[in-house]
């Protein structure tokens, strides 16, 4: 198939944006003929077409399944391994870290994620296997996905360093014909730097193609996130490599999977199967990044809104409730708090603004996101200044490291950060994560003024504040009795907005939060609200 340029059928602009237009096409799971589709909203932002692909009717058969290898075993790579060999297929999963590797042929699971353990004690050696032999892997496979980090570099753009030294290792071992597909977060014209290495290893053009195949699971539900996808996008310039994705996803495009014995409950279902858009390359790329920088914006917009609540006494919870309701804009990614971090959307933001530069398109309003999310670090750490008058010399309690609940990443975490500034303020922090203390004890080794707790009131013990950093919903659930009886003042500064201000008052706490009034309890007398 030709990489036709993207048009819209006449009419087309202004129309109901729920509906799908005359030329849309989602293969697999999609809206039928005449019915809105299920999700009107998701189903009315896609506009990527492709023309000659013929559409696919459900199957709840298994099609044949297909060699898989898998470059990469970190969160993104591990998961799509042990879900790809669930969904049936034969996967070897390549790292070139040994002792990942190691763990991992042992049963060892090596990052914290839900349902991982278990899916991987099922499926090693019965479908998914790990090694350091690249090129043996790829001879054996008819697919291989590149899923190696993609970080920033310092431009701004995305340092491919990785993809391209894996494609050059690729290029030696290419033994037939094979679907080369990103799965990495890669800048848009990727595919057409990896099929030029290829040429320049030498490579015939007939033995390979590109495929762009982004992944959009989230940390903490990676698992259920891929077996039960919002949407697969594949961006094919081939129907021969577009045709071997819809073959490896056919058991969830189909259904298969949702009635297999043992599958994982989720939003998908044999009679609402995952949906699958085919797009071309360049667009597929540009989804994924659009997508983050999307999600990144609903982060800022809300915590630009949060600061203008807070310098007006309204409750940001009220106001994105109000906003949220509104089915054109939708409740999630409206959470106040510290802002957004992580392995991906500080660097896809970046990325994506220096792809527009390039292009020469003006994106500045990605710019601003970020400079909100930066400066919303700084807007925390100077609560906790306000609320404790002088830092240095002060014990505060922090409560989280991961960048997020239910994950051990620390990538760019806002906690790691904040904790940071506090120490070279010169206060002394003890912290506690469910997950992420060993890999934050790398980024921030135990010193005289940092130390780590073995539990949440452990390191609440004598604090002059505790911090709430990260939404794990364990210290949602305090029992705020006994951390009123273990710290030395109770104050408590949540950066997460995980109790209600009245609640924390009547056990007795001065609350500060984000985008609401705090509240401050009195040392005698009436407690009174404080606007910080
Ligand atoms: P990661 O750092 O956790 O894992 C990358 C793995 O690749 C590591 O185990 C590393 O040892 C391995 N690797 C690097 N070079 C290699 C080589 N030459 N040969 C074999 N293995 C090699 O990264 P991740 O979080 O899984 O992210 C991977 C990609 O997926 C990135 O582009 C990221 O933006 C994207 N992504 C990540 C997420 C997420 O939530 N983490 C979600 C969607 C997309």
């Amino acid at each position: 198939m030709g990489n036709a340029p993207l048009t819209l059928n006449p009419g087309e602009r202004g129309a109901n944006p729920d509906r799908p237009h005359p030329g849309m096409v989602i293969e697999a799971g999609g809206p039928q003929p005449g019915k809105p589709p299920s999700n009107a909203a998701t189903a009315g932002i896609a506009r990527a077409l492709t023309r000659g692909m013929p559409r696919r009717r459900n199957r709840q058969r298994m099609s044949k399944p297909v060699s898989i290898c898998v470059i990469g075993s970190g969160y993104v790579g591990l998961v799509a391994a042990v879900c790809f060999a669930e969904m049936g297929h034969q996967v070897t999963c390549v790292d070139n870290d040994e002792a990942k590797v190691r763990t991992l042929c042992q049963g060892g699971v090596p990052i914290y994620e839900e349902h991982l353990p278990e899916l991987l004690a099922k499926r090693l050696g019965q479908g998914v296997s790990f090694t350091t032999d690249l090129g043996g892997a790829v001879e054996r496979s008819e697919a291989i996905f590149i899923a190696v980090g993609t970080p920033q570099g310092d431009t701004g753009a995305a340092d491919l360093s990785f993809v391209e030294a894996v494609v050059s290792e690729i290029a030696r071992s290419i033994n037939g014909y094979k679907v080369i597909v990103e799965k990495s977060t890669v800048p848009v014209y990727t595919n057409e730097w990896i099929s030029r290495v290829l040429h320049r290893h030498g490579v015939e053009p007939q033995s390979f193609d590109v495929v762009s195949n982004p992944e959009f699971l989230r940390e903490g539900t990676a698992v259920i996130d891929f077996l039960h996808p919002d949407r697969i996008v594949v961006g094919a310039n081939s129907e021969r490599a577009a045709d071997v994705l819809r073959r490896i996803y056919e058991p969830l495009t189909g259904g298969s999977y949702y009635t297999q014995p043992g599958a994982l409950p989720g939003a998908c279902s044999a009679a609402s199967p995952a949906r699958l858009l085919v797009t071309s390359a360049q667009s597929s790329e540009i989804i994924k990044h659009a997508s983050n920088a999307f999600l990144a914006l609903k982060i800022s917009f809300i915590n630009a809104v949060a600061n203008l609540a807070e310098a007006v006494d309204g409750d940001i919870e009220d106001i994105a409730a109000g906003i949220g309701m509104d089915s054109r804009i939708g409740p999630k990614f409206l959470r106040a708090g510290l802002g957004y971090g992580g392995s991906c959307f500080p660097k896809d933001v970046a990325a994506f603004h220096w792809v527009a530069q390039q292009q020469g398109v003006d994106f500045q309003l990605l710019q601003e996101v970020r400079k909100i999310n930066e400066t919303q670090r700084d807007v925390f750490f100077n609560k906790v200044r306000a609320a404790l008058w002088t830092l240095r010399g002060k014990r505060l309690a922090a409560l989280g490291l991961a960048f997020k609940g239910d994950t051990d990443d620390i990538r760019e975490s806002p906690a790691i950060d904040v904790i940071k500034k506090l120490l070279e303020a010169g206060a002394s922090v003890t912290a506690y994560d469910p997950a992420a203390m060993e890999r934050a004890a790398e980024a921030l080794p135990a010193t005289g003024k940092m130390s780590y707790a073995a539990g949440i009131y452990e390191a609440a013990k004598d604090a002059d504040a505790v911090l709430i950093l990260t939404d794990w919903k364990v210290f949602g659930e305090l029992d705020l009795v006994r951390l009123n009886q273990v710290v030395r003042f109770p104050i408590v500064i949540d950066g997460r907005n995980l109790y209600r201000p009245e609640e924390m008052l009547e056990h007795g706490f001065t609350y500060v939060s984000v985008g609401r009034p705090a509240s401050y309890q009195a040392q005698q007398g009436k407690p009174r609200r404080m606007v910080l």
